[in-house]
């Protein structure tokens, strides 16, 4: 990156002084013939993907094919929260991972991704949640994450507008809250990674739609798109929640299903929320937006579909979350709801690593959960490419896991603690 093009005090003053304009943010790439490493989807973890090929293992001669706009998926879509409050052997390394590069990503990236640790707080509504939350607490502390179990007046003195009242449906009985989790700008950490991996000499071909796979035997040799054939070294399929349809270009099929998933934002307000709150009543989590409006979420509508639409009985159920954790909510206009297609696994964890097809690389079924694990995914999955094997930090999360008995069922979740 040169002088100039670095994002810094230093850079505005100059700019500003001289009139030079700033330069696009990344190239608009044409496709060439052919690729070392070929990524299908411009999201989050795409993106992450191509920027440790180049940042870590030198290999640039790479292309993130994208069917819309960069970001235009669910890395655009989700409710921007990040944590590593996981309890499994596996997963609680890999999201911590995941946290730590967060914590330095803005640095890395010279470019501001707006991660804000304000802590997340999970509640327990009874003695028996309270046990699995100290469980889990002490197996985060025990691989040296951060978690404070925390009593009911405890919760009462950090969030004290939360229902106590003594006739309310879900008495609060206390929480485990970890103090580094909390948020990071969603479009920021798409624009963030296009940039620096573009200026590595990266591709990144928008408005590029897969539409088929070159194979020679089982060997997946390079990709039909919307733009003509591309080949490829390698091939990784990073498409969330578009995983399945693909495959079935090769006649392979994935164990997901794919649901809709809401989120929602109220009106703006003054500041009055300073952490991330996750009811453990159902699956609801709330948080406040650094522009004021009340961004809140819960679980996936509960049958298969690709469309982006929401559907009104989920908005009633997570508008009844809503009102029984903080009645203060009734007041509030929803402004918005929006979804994106979560692709679902049966156990709620990922599948990443080398397929049944030579050459080619999966990282799909993120469920809920895959915005807080963009980092530790695209680093995770670069190091696999690069070494033709997987990353320690991956090694449960083989696609053939169940053929083998393995699976590795955390629900995807440490958003709620019922399903424990
Ligand atoms: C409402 C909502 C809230 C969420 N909240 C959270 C949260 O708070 N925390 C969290 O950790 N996770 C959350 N998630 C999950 C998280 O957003 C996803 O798991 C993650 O973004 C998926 O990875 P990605 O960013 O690479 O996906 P995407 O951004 O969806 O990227 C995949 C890309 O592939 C492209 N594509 C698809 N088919 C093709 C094709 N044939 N050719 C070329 N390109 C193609 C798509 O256009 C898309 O841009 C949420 C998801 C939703 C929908």
């Amino acid at each position: 990156m040169s002088e100039l093009s670095r994002y810094s005090a230093w850079s505005i003053a100059r700019r500003g002084l001289s009139g030079a304009r700033w330069r696009r943010a990344w190239r608009a790439a044409e496709p060439r013939k052919s690729y070392d490493v070929v990524i299908i989807g411009g999201g989050g973890h795409g993106l992450a993907t191509a920027y440790y090929l180049a940042a870590n293992h030198g290999i640039t001669n790479v292309a993130v094919l994208e069917r819309g706009y960069l970001g235009s998926g669910n890395v655009g879509r989700n409710t921007t929260l990040v944590r590593s409050n996981y309890q499994l052997p596996g997963n609680t390394e890999f999201f911590e991972h995941s946290l730590k590069l967060w914590e330095g990503l803005s640095h890395e990236l010279n470019y501001n991704v707006m991660l804000s640790q304000r802590g997340q707080l999970v509640l327990a509504h009874g003695p028996g949640q309270f046990d699995v939350l100290a469980r889990k607490g002490n197996t985060m502390r025990l691989n040296g994450i951060d978690a404070e179990l925390l009593e009911r007046e405890d919760v009462q003195r950090l969030v004290p507008f939360l229902d106590y009242s003594s006739h309310c449906r879900f008495p609060i009985y206390g929480g485990l809250f970890q103090p580094r989790a909390g948020t990071v700008r969603h479009d920021a950490v798409a624009w963030g990674y296009a940039r620096a991996a573009d200026h590595l000499g990266v591709d990144l071909i928008e408005n590029c739609e897969v539409t088929g796979f070159v194979r020679d035997g089982d060997r997946v040799t390079g990709v039909e798109t919307s733009r003509g054939v591309i080949n490829a070294g390698r091939t990784v399929l990073s498409v969330a929640g578009h995983s399945s349809h693909l495959t079935r270009l090769l006649n392979w099929r994935l164990p997901i299903e794919s649901h809709l998933l809401q989120a929602f934002v109220t009106e703006s307000i003054k500041p009055f929320l300073d952490h991330v709150i996750s009811f453990g009543a159902d699956l609801y989590y709330i948080s406040q937006s650094d522009r004021g409006g009340m961004v809140f979420g819960g679980h996936i509508d509960g049958f298969n579909s690709y469309t982006q639409r929401g559907q009104l009985p989920k908005v009633q159920t997570v508008a009844e979350c809503a009102i029984a954790l903080m009645p203060g909510m009734s007041r509030l206009r929803v402004l918005r709801h929006w979804g994106g297609i979560q692709d679902m696994t049966p156990d709620g964890s990922p599948f990443m690593g080398r397929t049944p097809f030579r050459d080619l690389y999966l990282n799909a079924g993120w469920c809920y959960q895959g915005f807080k694990a963009t980092p530790a995914t695209g680093w995770c999955m670069a190091h696999t490419i690069a070494h033709e094997e997987e990353h320690p930090l991956i090694r449960h999360l083989g696609v053939d896991r169940f053929e083998r008995g393995n699976g590795h069922d955390e629900y995807g979740l440490g958003l709620w603690t019922y399903k424990q």
